[in-house]
């Protein structure tokens, strides 16, 4: 790694870990920092892996070549640890965000998470990012000495992206920036820009792969049809694919080149010197120059308007919708369904809002397939249970 920047974060000098362990010891460390220890815990988590299965855009049985949540997180830690090399940010730490970013989110994509969220609506809301924190601070069982996987300040600093005041104040010295409007570590900031590079670059690819968007349509877009013109003018006879192909790395390319050179004249301008004046600036230092900012922001909305609202991902979203509603009113009914580690759960809550947080943590952690066969064997008589 290049030498950290004053403004980095260094795993020397974490705020720590909520539970001290006792097997932390110099040895260990000899090889891994900190930062590097946590990425390695998110990587041999189970949720970690269960992101394989879960949808991006389209569900995983569409198609062997469309984004899952995993790979989607691999090409947001790529993307950021490119950007945390130029700037001299430690890569580690946002490497490690960036693979935790949606270790909480639901089956099937967004549809999932709405669905969640309407179903838990009495009872706190559903939301994907503080999901990823519970993930990481309870729901996975490893470790002998505490639950969760026990990471440090500044990676879950990183992964609560946003969070509504009521939240916060649950949330302790974590939640406690959103009272101050202070800011999260550069790493921090730059891990939530490259969810955003990475997302909206690959859905255009899936979605052109899917024929449920075409080059035509998006040539309305200003940043599409900029790198559209830029390798038609290179490559006038190329093929579908390959054209597909170049104009993707290259919007990623300006994306990342952007937010580098802006990032840089925003550091220089604020003259910020250490990760408390980061935190302490009126403003997040990492982003992109006005220009790409609004032709992302474009972008963004054509996507949303031509393909998360295309009629075969709406089929998705509904199908989606009562897969998880029915479970879940049927787990709130009879709590005698759920498997014994949640009905035990179950009955250890105090009141209703807990017993329907301990279901929404159940369907929550269920890969889309996991969640289509456990319907099945709810609610179809003739399935094997
Ligand atoms: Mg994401």
């Amino acid at each position: 790694m290049s030498a950290l920047a004053a403004y980095a974060a260094n795993p020397a000098q974490s705020r720590g870990r909520v539970h001290i362990e006792a097997d932390s010891t110099e040895v260990q460390l000899v090889h891994r920092n900190q930062f590097v220890r946590d990425r390695d815990r998110i990587i041999h988590s189970s949720s970690f892996r269960r992101l394989e299965y879960k949808t991006q855009v389209f569900i995983n049985h569409e198609g062997d070549l469309f984004r899952t949540r995993l790979t989607h997180s691999m090409e947001v830690a790529q993307i950021a640890r490119t950007v945390a090399r130029a700037l001299h940010l430690n890569e580690d730490l946002t490497e490690a965000i960036s693979l935790a970013h949606d270790l909480g989110h639901t089956p099937f994509g967004h549809a999932g998470q709405e669905a969640l969220d309407k179903c838990m609506r009495e009872y706190g809301g559903f939301e994907h990012n503080l999901q990823s924190l519970r993930v990481v601070d309870l729901l996975e069982e490893k470790y002998a000495q505490f639950d969760g996987l026990n990471l440090c300040f500044e990676t879950r600093e990183g992964i609560l992206k946003h969070c509504t005041p009521a939240r916060a104040s649950e949330l302790g010295e974590l939640g406690q920036r959103f009272f101050d409007g202070a800011q999260p570590s550069l790493e921090a900031q730059l891990a939530n820009i490259a969810d955003t590079i990475a997302y909206t670059n690959h859905d255009v690819d899936d979605g052109l792969r899917a024929g449920l968007i075409t080059m035509d349509e998006l040539q309305r877009v200003e940043f599409f049809a900029n790198h559209f013109d830029m390798v038609k003018r290179e490559y006038p006879k190329l093929d579908a694919r390959r054209m597909r192909y170049e104009i993707v790395r290259r919007m990623i390319t300006t994306h990342v080149n952007d937010l580098v050179a802006q990032s840089r004249m925003n550091l220089a301008a604020a003259g910020v010197q250490s990760i408390e004046e980061v935190r302490a600036y009126c403003s997040p230092l990492i982003g992109f120059s006005p220009a790409i900012r609004a032709q992302t922001r474009d972008l963004k909305r054509f996507l949303f308007e031509n393909l998360y609202r295309h009629y075969r991902v709406n089929r998705m979203v509904s199908k989606a919708a009562t897969v998880l509603e029915r479970q879940f009113a049927a787990y709130m009914q009879n709590q005698g369904l759920l498997p014994s580690k949640y009905q035990q759960r179950c009955a250890k809550a105090e009141n209703k809002t807990q017993q329907a947080r301990v279901i929404a943590d159940y369907l929550a952690g269920m890969t889309d397939r996991y969640a289509i066969s456990e319907y099945e064997r709810l609610f179809n008589p003739l399935a094997l249970a």
